[in-house]
């Protein structure tokens, strides 16, 4: 089962990758997660990457393939997988279905979580991160077991840089002048499913769950 999740930053792509994964025991590819790490360990990726994200804006495409082709290689891919946050345009979309392709395998599900501009920054604003294991909190809608300490890995919680207001505005610009396209590209190609994600993520993972039934080689 390979499934991608589209949607703005604070729909929620990385809460319920991270349940989906758990799960259907499914790899959770986070290219965000991993461009962070990347970043902290300063890897010459990281290197590169660090600015684009600071700004709000997309690391570049060549980059992204190179560390996606990368993930794709590792064995845990074998078993299925989320994607999070990619694809982000349509020459991503398209890169990733090459790649696949080479491997003999396709995405099997789509999901578009949709998701209001006041939600999205109300999320954002009071996101929390786990600076060890990528797992996100939210001060008031969950909030972690004890304050700043991950429920996960006891890692330490912070605020993503990028969850300051003007850069969540850069970003969420930058992602509605590239979904359009992307999401027409899996629309044309019968692949996406729409959720309304401002509703609580618990319903919204039971939506998720539900269309991943309908494939026959698939049980939860
Ligand atoms: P995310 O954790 O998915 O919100 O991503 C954080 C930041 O990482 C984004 O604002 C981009 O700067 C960068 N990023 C993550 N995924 C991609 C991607 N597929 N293409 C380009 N940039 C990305």
């Amino acid at each position: 089962m390979r499934i991608v999740l589209l949607g703005p930053p604070g729909a929620g792509k990385g809460t319920q990758a991270q349940r989906l994964a758990e799960r259907l025991n499914l790899a959770h590819i986070s290219t965000g997660d991993i461009l962070r790490q990347n970043v902290k360990d300063q890897t010459s990726l990281g290197k590169e990457a660090k600015d684009f994200m600071e700004q709000g804006l997309l690391v570049p495409d060549s980059l992204m393939a190179r560390m996606l082709l990368d993930r794709l290689a590792q064995p845990d891919i074998k078993r299925g997988f989320i994607l999070d946050g990619y694809p982000r345009n349509l020459a991503q979309a398209e890169t990733l279905e090459l790649l696949l392709k080479e491997k003999g395998i396709g995405i099997d599900e789509v999901i578009y979580l949709d998701s209001s501009d006041s939600v999205i920054i109300q999320r954002l604003s009071g996101r929390l991160a786990c600076s060890n294991c990528g797992a996100n909190f939210h001060i008031k809608n969950m909030p972690p077991k004890a304050a700043g300490i991950c429920d996960k890995c006891a890692g330490k919680l912070y605020q993503r840089t990028d969850d300051k207001e003007e850069t969540v505005m850069k970003r969420l610009q930058v992602y509605k002048q590239e979904a359009v396209d992307l999401i027409k590209y899996y629309q044309e190609k019968k692949k996406l499913s729409r959720l309304d994600a401002d509703i609580d993520p618990d319903v919204v993972l039971n939506e998720i769950i539900a269309l991943t039934k309908k494939h026959d080689s698939f049980k939860v």
